[in-house]
């Protein structure tokens, strides 16, 4: 059994920063995270053991300390200034390609544009989007697009961590919806995003199985598994080596690994030992051997 591991994945800058910048934080004084600063598991437990508490971005009451942290998947300018009016120390952690998406969605409507914004309704990133625009609309497949209202400039962005091809998709189909309006979309899908679904489009093509690490609410570590399903190759997401069975790896000889933007380096690592064990313990067992060859053969 061959295991590849995908040429872009795992943590991107933004994360790392994110992270790097809340550590400081909460070791300099009392913090509290107004939501999950990553989508990832175990960067919670990792905040947890530096004493960072929870709270809630919609929730003035959820922080008792004076400091407070934005998520990397960022927030609304309104929320932003509550939090400080309410006089706490706001450190904002979010990603940078994240700001340049609520750069884009201001331009577009101080230019007159009714703002479109393609992603998921109710993620945070999303949330933090529109949050300063009430009359954006959120779309995220063609049944959604009824929404879109008439008006002669739309102007779209996306959540930075869909797919190219899906915006794509949807932008082209408002076009042909609103043959009239002048339609502007402004690609703010980030390039780390990009990247690790090219990456996907490589072990797809060399690849029988596919592994993917990742938070199970992460955005970009769900389109890196739906990729790969919609592929038809057998796919499973893990957030952790433990979670790997030997026997999904019955018929498998090559098998693809990739990471999302949230995943640890070293769940990378331990998910590699780990596969690096099965592989081996695959090989020194003849009986198995045997039948993976009959059924390859068959
Ligand atoms: S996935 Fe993209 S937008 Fe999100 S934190 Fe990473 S670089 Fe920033």
């Amino acid at each position: 059994m061959n295991i590849i591991l995908a040429q872009h994945h795992g943590m991107c800058f933004g994360v790392r920063d994110a992270l790097r910048t809340t550590h400081t934080a909460a070791q300099r004084a009392p913090l509290t995270i107004l939501g999950q600063l990553v989508h990832n598991p175990l960067v919670d437990r990792h905040l947890a053991t530096l004493g960072a508490l929870r709270g809630d971005l919609d929730d003035l009451n959820s922080a008792t300390t004076q400091q407070v942290a934005i998520t990397a998947h960022g927030a609304s300018d309104r929320h932003r200034q509550a939090w400080q009016s309410a006089g706490h120390t706001v450190i904002d952690t979010t990603c940078p390609l994240v700001k340049k998406a609520h750069h884009a969605l201001a331009m577009l409507v101080n230019e007159g544009y009714q703002p479109v914004v393609i992603g998921q309704n109710q993620h945070v990133e999303v949330r933090g989007l529109i949050g300063d625009f009430p009359s954006a609309v959120v779309v995220l497949e063609e049944a959604d697009l009824d929404r879109v209202p008439s008006h002669p400039r739309l102007g779209i962005v996306s959540q930075t961590t869909q797919p190219v091809e899906i915006a794509l998709r949807l932008v082209d189909a408002i076009k042909r919806r609103h043959r009239s309006s002048e339609v502007r979309f402004i690609d703010t899908i980030c390039h780390p995003t990009k990247q690790r679904q090219t990456a996907m489009d490589d072990l797809l093509r060399d690849c029988d199985h596919i592994i993917v690490i990742g938070g199970r609410n992460s955005n970009n570590t769900r389109q890196l598994v739906q990729k790969a399903s919609a592929h038809g190759l057998p796919t499973i997401q893990i957030e952790h080596a433990d979670e790997l069975d030997p026997a999904w790896f019955g018929k498998a000889r090559n098998v693809g690994v990739t990471a999302g933007t949230s995943t640890l380096d070293e769940t990378v690592d331990a998910v590699m030992q780990r596969l690096r064990q099965i592989a081996a313990e695959l090989r020194s067992n003849p009986v198995h051997e045997f039948l993976r060859s009959m059924l390859h053969a068959a």
